[in-house]
């Protein structure tokens, strides 16, 4: 007898720059059997979804296509990707709260209409109010809604850290915890190199611990998001491979410990609002927000960070349509 292959749907709303480059990154990882991009332009979901095809030869089987929220069920994973991104530049993520709560009343119930089932995986900004914003609509239990939240300041910040100590990205182990925005906490106290703190691995290595150069790595880790837009206008290729990492921790059952930003309940006197810490993902969605050990300012500034996302979210709007 032939075995039946199982097929894995992956659905992503909104086919922009986030969108479309999030689909090509699981299909060169092979990481779905089936893509669908659902946006408002269904002209430009169906020309993503083109082009997506014609790398299909160059990567795994995919069926890829684009479709309709009908489309969302059965889909392991939905990605919610469309809305406004930043307008001009200057403007917070948080001044995107208004336009895309009310995309989100608009997508949100289609999509558990037809996938009561998946998971939830937001990426629309500002990320923290727009995940509190899908559990709240969806009905959904909290476990199964989950927003990038701070995977793309982690790895800025460790990709930067690497680049200051000379070693591997992956040899580097840092957060950056609470909102995907101004407020977000860098855990200095925990950073590590080969399980040695900074201050010990220069020590180690006899080179001197520059505090100043740490400050300036936060600082441009904060603003790397301004950065790029002035630069190329969107800032897509990163947070594309962050889902994606997502996906497969979530796909194959994997437990990896990533940043992601979810319901948190009572940490450090926060709770009933959605931010990163260390999280465990696998089929299931969240499986475990790890209670991170930080050290007085650390913990200071998450309750900031925690005060600035529930300011954000006590004006949410959420009317489904
Ligand atoms: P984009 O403008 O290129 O794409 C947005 C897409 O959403 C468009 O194709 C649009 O047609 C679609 N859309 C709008 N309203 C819709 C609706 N009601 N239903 C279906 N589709 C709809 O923008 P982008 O650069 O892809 O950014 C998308 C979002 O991702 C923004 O909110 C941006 O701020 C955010 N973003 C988040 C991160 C992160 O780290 N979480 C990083 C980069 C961008």
């Amino acid at each position: 007898m032939v075995a039946q292959m199982h097929s894995t749907r992956i659905a992503i709303i909104g086919a922009g720059n986030v969108g479309a480059t999030c689909a090509y990154a699981l299909l060169l990882r092979g990481l779905a059997t089936e893509i669908v991009l659902v946006d408002a332009n269904k002209n430009k979901a169906e020309g993503e979804a083109m082009d997506l095809n014609h790398s299909v030869p160059f990567a795994f089987p995919t069926r890829i296509w684009a479709g309709d929220y009908s489309d969302c069920t059965g889909a392991a994973v939905t990605i919610i990707t469309a809305g406004s991104a930043r307008l001009q530049p200057g403007q917070t993520r948080l001044d995107l709260t208004k336009t895309n709560a009310s995309v989100f009343c608009e997508i949100i119930p289609e999509v558990v209409r037809h996938n009561p089932d998946g998971i939830l995986l937001v990426a629309s900004n500002p990320v923290d109010a727009m995940t509190y914003a899908a559990w709240k609509l969806s009905g959904l239990p909290a476990q199964r809604v989950i927003g990038s939240g701070t995977i793309l300041d982690t790895a800025r910040f460790r990709f930067l850290l690497s680049q200051h100590f000379g070693v591997d990205t992956h040899s580097v182990h840092a957060f950056i915890i609470g909102e995907h925005g101004d407020s977000e906490v860098p855990v200095w106290s925990l950073a590590n190199i080969a399980g040695m703190h900074l201050p010990d691995f220069c020590a180690a290595r006899g080179l001197p611990y520059d505090q100043l150069a740490m400050d300036g790595i936060f600082q441009q880790t904060r603003e790397a998001a301004y950065t790029v837009i002035e630069r190329k206008g969107a800032t897509f290729f990163a947070i594309a491979a962050g889902l994606a990492d997502i996906v497969e921790a979530i796909l194959r059952d994997q437990s990896t410990v990533l940043s992601v930003s979810s319901l948190i309940h009572d940490y450090c006197g926060i709770d009933d609002v959605c931010l990163s810490l260390p999280t465990a993902l696998n089929q299931g969605g969240v499986a475990w927000v790890l209670p991170m050990n930080l050290n007085p300012q650390e913990t200071e500034a998450m309750r900031q960070s925690a005060q600035v996302l529930k300011a954000n979210i006590a004006h949410l709007e959420l009317v489904p349509k």
